[in-house]
């Protein structure tokens, strides 16, 4: 079985203003870079209302659609915007984990990646923010532990920025495992080691300005894959953003290309002792287009090793 891509063209009429760093272009870069790829491509559906409703209240939906401009731009906070086509990229956003999750528990695919935006990390219960709208990844793992009836499912997140949203939406969560890397100082300035859940069940690792591929590797091997295994998820989800990468502009640790690919065979690895090989990716950040595709490529590259 091949690994599952599930993407929309929705996804490409989100809109941002000129010279915004979460763009089009990023998607429109990805998908030509895994088109010579040989995965199965899925169309991402709407996602249901009554499922976005597991992570965000029905009057912070409605705000959002009252707020959708007819053009042009509507600003939700200093660096979230909405455009005509955002709500429903958001809902195929949703969608994108939802399928993933369904195809990999369903047993149609062993893996899979959405291919989505905008991103969904930093959305918060009812705030969205820094180019969020819904919380995808902690969505993927409510669908898994209500819908599928899993017992533990883990959430690795190792975009650059802290997760602040998928905390917030899981913080009180026991049977979620939350694991998360991120530089420290840096925006949104959540993420310290004692942010660790109503049930301890949140592992914050900051990680400092100009550290590298020794320090992330470190962390990981030390404390992110000692508690994934004590954990024994039935489900890894993924929080793949590309921010960490040495070429990007909006942060300044220095991961390579293969790091990524490091991350990814270790998370892979981790999945086939633990969970069957069971892992749902999902996009978040990666702002230089070069770096973010080929980093992007790398991971959902181990990801199809890893089904065969
Ligand atoms: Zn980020």
């Amino acid at each position: 079985m091949k690994t599952a891509l599930i993407t929309h063209a929705d996804c490409l009429n989100h809109v941002t203003p000129e010279g915004h760093p979460e763009r089009v272009a990023r998607l429109q870069h990805i998908l030509h870079a895994l088109e010579p790829l040989d995965l199965n491509r899925v169309t991402a559906p709407f996602a249901a209302e009554d499922d976005v409703l597991r992570i965000h209240p029905a009057d912070y939906i409605a705000d959002l659609r009252r707020a959708r401009p007819n053009d042009g731009f509507a600003q939700i906070d200093g660096d979230t915007f909405l455009s005509p086509g955002s709500i429903d990229a958001a809902f195929r956003g949703a969608g994108a984990v939802i399928r993933a999750v369904d195809m990999v528990l369903g047993g149609e695919a062993p893996n899979a990646f959405a291919a989505i935006r905008p991103p969904g990390h930093h959305a918060e219960t009812s705030t969205a923010m820094g180019f969020c709208l819904f919380g995808n990844a902690a969505l993927a793992a409510k669908h898994a532990l209500d819908h599928h009836g899993l017992n533990r499912v883990a959430v690795v997140d190792f975009d650059v920025h802290h997760g602040n949203g998928t905390q917030d939406l899981l913080w009180d969560e026991p049977r979620a495992l939350l694991v998360t890397s991120q530089q420290m100082p840096l925006w949104p300035g959540s993420g310290r080691p004692d942010e660790d859940g109503a049930h301890g069940q949140i592992l914050n690792m900051p990680l400092s300005p100009e550290s590298g591929s020794a320090e992330m590797r470190a962390a990981y091997e030390t404390q992110a894959f000692p508690r994934l295994r004590a954990f024994k998820p039935e489900l890894i989800i993924i929080s793949a953003g590309f921010d960490a990468h040495q070429d990007d502009p909006l942060a300044s640790l220095n991961w390579t290309t293969g790091d990524f690919t490091w991350v990814t065979a270790e998370l892979c690895a981790l999945a086939q002792d633990l969970c069957q090989g069971r892992i749902v990716s999902t996009l978040e950040g990666g702002y230089d287009l070069n770096a973010l595709s080929a980093a992007t490529k790398a991971h959902v590259q181990e990801l199809m090793k890893a089904a065969t």
